[in-house]
């Protein structure tokens, strides 16, 4: 029997996922920043800023953005780590890196390294990350569970994981209003400004199809991180979860 796996609320054959998520981010890559901006009222910015504080890496450590899009984390992460570190931006999508490529030097960040892969088979060796993030990425991954095993392994022992993502809020007046703006304002505006109103449907329906806080914790702690603990953000529309690999 053919595995199937959601696109959204579409339930597709698992192997078509991938493309049809490269698809998405094929055409939303040029307006990516300005949407990020109207549609969360800038609020992106400030959980990003939030989930850099906690991950409190220091100057010389190298750090690994899985699904980095247009370089936000990357960028931030830079400075944080200095000439001595080492901050490597990936995605699976060479559209997306193309612009993050791009943001980072108009902003003047040098040192960076970009490196197309999928976040299920992160090409680098065992153990050689201080802190590996992903940004809103890990809900368009196919197999979830194997990407955060890689992210894993490819940690130094007491090394840092860093997902922000999407996530349940239980404060149901918000949930009335995030539904509302989620599914009849979102994929108006990604129509209005991007000309593409069924990759904004998508997004909307892919956060609904994501791991709860509880759910995402068990996955995190079944990749064998020592401990995990998550922090809700905007009533838990968004959730930061850090996980930290055994010494
Ligand atoms: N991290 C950036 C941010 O926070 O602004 C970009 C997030 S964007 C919503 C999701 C990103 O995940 C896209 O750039 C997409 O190409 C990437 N992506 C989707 N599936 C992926 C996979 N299997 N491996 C790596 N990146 C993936």
């Amino acid at each position: 029997m053919q595995k199937t796996t959601h696109f959204g609320f579409k339930d597709i054959a698992t192997e078509d996922k991938q493309d049809m998520v490269r698809g998405v981010f094929d055409s939303v890559a040029n307006k990516y920043d300005l949407m990020n901006d109207v549609l969360s009222f800038g609020a992106h910015r400030l959980w990003k800023h939030y989930a850099i504080n906690v991950a409190n890496v220091k100057t010389g450590d190298k750090v690994l953005d899985i699904a980095g899009g247009t370089g936000d984390l990357a960028r931030a992460f830079a400075q944080k780590v200095g000439d001595s570190g080492q901050v490597v931006l990936t995605d699976i999508n060479a559209a997306m890196l193309n612009e993050g490529r791009k943001n980072l030097i108009d902003k003047g960040t040098c040192g960076v390294q970009f490196v197309q892969l999928n976040g299920e088979q992160i090409a680098f060796a065992d153990n050689s990350f201080d802190c590996v993030s992903i940004a809103f990425g890990l809900r368009n991954v196919t197999d979830k569970q194997q990407c955060i095993n890689e992210m894993h392994r490819v940690l130094k022992p007491g090394g840092c994981l860093l997902i922000l993502e999407f996530s349940k809020t239980d404060n149901a007046l918000l949930e009335k209003f995030y539904d509302f703006y989620s599914f009849k304002v979102m994929p108006e505006l990604g129509k209005i400004i991007a000309n593409d109103e069924e990759s904004y449907r998508y997004l909307a329906e892919s956060i609904r199809k994501h791991p709860d806080q509880e759910t995402l914790k068990k996955m995190v702690l079944d990749a064998q991180f020592a401990l995990c603990e998550y922090h809700n953000l905007s009533g838990g529309i968004v959730a930061l979860h850090k996980g930290i690999k055994a010494q």
